[in-house]
């Protein structure tokens, strides 16, 4: 393994001051073993660690980055900003100007509100959801990551009914006893809790493509279920697009799967790289949130002027020049590329994609729920990781998360991919 010692001096010096070294859980390595890396710069499809070594991205700061680092339209953007005030207490043009795009671009938005995280934007849906249906019941999906929202957090637990067992110490079983666990592409559980429990459900949340057990596909008959009984039971259908928005098309995963959900909550790219988050849904909904109406929601930097240059800067360059199908063309060269080096060496796999976002499981049952999700041996997962870190590739660090290609990926990085993978993989059947 290559030696990295200035960012192993980093992560002790911040483990000192910073529990587990790390300002959120995904970057700290745990499941694959091992540090994280310090990254000192990032630039297009690559990143630099403080050992001065670069590695071509696959995070992309977690799905946010799909220009690549540090576009030039986006930073310019970001310092004309700064240049005129860091946040003002009061609203500003540019605020409309980013709620106009979003509108324009996801018609199932009619009015958005602006936030400073997904988590944030995660937990106001739900606020909104029952503020709007007066009944309490919220369901979600084994997988499906929403942020660390108390009512949100239950145990990601196999079975295909999990009623409110809270997933996190600090999370009273209190503030997840209206929260139901159904395992995703479940069909006839959804029914069945419709059946039971449909006048108190608020809302039905759920990633309208998964990327948070790894990339998992929803089936046309579980989305069709989805619009039909929330609209039987008059309980709202919530996409959750803060990884998918903008990024499987401009209109996010709804409008490539042509969905009409009730309310979409935003994030990651509509911030192009700074902390926004929104959530937006038809009119007559939105218009329960105060002032307009009575549901409670506030935020000192909502609608930061400088995160909303960088994000509107963002979706200017993603209208005017689309980068979705390249993104598609190059992810499916990882596709094609991964599976036959997989297959040639004998490695039981499977490769879940749409668009850029996509996950290599080491399985042999094909994966579209929590459950097959966790048949993939993650040790193989973590020589895999290691192996590609060492070859300048970085990865998620985790078998249960996507990857991400960008619009600063080239084909020459793609190859240079399929190399790193070949050698591994030959390394691995040893
Ligand atoms: C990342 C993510 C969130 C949380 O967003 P934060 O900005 O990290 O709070 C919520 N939902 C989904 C689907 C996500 O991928």
């Amino acid at each position: 393994m290559i030696e990295r010692p200035r960012s192993h001096a980093a992560f002790a010096r911040a483990k000192k001051v910073i529990p587990g070294g790390v300002n959120s859980p995904a970057r700290a390595f745990g499941a694959v073993g091992g540090e994280p890396l310090f990254i000192k710069k990032a630039q297009g499809a690559y990143l630099w660690d403080e050992d001065g070594h670069r590695y071509l991205d696959y995070i992309q700061s977690w799905g946010p980055m799909i220009l690549g680092h540090a576009h030039p339209a986006v930073v310019e953007a970001v310092i004309e900003a700064v240049h005129a005030g860091s946040s003002y207490g009061a609203p500003c043009e540019k605020e409309t100007e980013l709620a106009e795009m979003i509108c324009e671009a996801v018609p199932s938005v009619e009015m958005v509100r602006m936030v400073s995280s997904g988590t944030e934007a995660a937990m106001s849906a739900i606020r909104l959801a029952r503020g709007y249906t007066g009944r309490n019941v919220i369901i979600k999906f084994a997988g499906c990551y929403h942020g660390h929202v108390d009512a949100l957090l239950v145990s990601a637990g196999s079975s295909a009914l999990t009623l409110g067992v809270p997933s996190s110490p600090g999370v009273p079983a209190g503030a997840t006893q209206d929260t139901i666990v159904l395992e995703y592409n479940n069909v006839p559980a959804l029914q069945e809790t419709f059946r039971q429990r449909g006048d108190e459900i608020a809302g039905v949340m759920l990633e309208p493509v998964v990327g948070n057990m790894g990339l998992v596909v929803p089936s046309a008959e579980f989305r069709a279920e989805l619009r039909r009984l929330t609209h039987q039971y008059g309980a709202l259908l919530i996409y959750d697009e803060v990884m998918t928005g903008f990024r499987l098309s401009y209109g996010g995963a709804q409008a490539l799967l042509g969905d009409t959900p009730d309310v979409s909550v935003f994030g990651k790219v509509i911030g192009g790289g700074y902390p926004v988050g929104a959530y937006g849904g038809k009119r007559e909904v939105m218009s329960k949130v105060m002032p307009a109406g009575p549901v409670f929601q506030a935020g000192t930097l909502s609608g930061n002027p400088v995160a909303m240059a960088a994000g509107i800067a963002t979706l200017k360059q993603l209208k005017q020049n689309p980068p979705y199908e390249k993104l598609d063309r190059l992810s499916q060269m990882i596709e094609q590329g991964l599976k036959q080096r997989a297959e040639q060496a004998g490695i039981p796999h499977q490769f879940n994609r749409v668009g850029s976002m996509w996950t290599f499981f080491f399985t042999a049952t094909p994966v579209v729920d929590l459950t097959s999700a966790k048949t993939s041996d993650t040790k193989k997962f973590g020589q895999f990781f290691w192996g590609m870190m060492d070859r300048g590739v970085y990865l998620p660090c985790s078998q249960f998360e996507a990857a991400f290609t960008s619009a600063a990926h080239t084909e020459a990085d793609i190859q240079h991919t399929l190399d790193a993978a070949q050698s591994v993989f030959s390394e691995m059947i040893r």
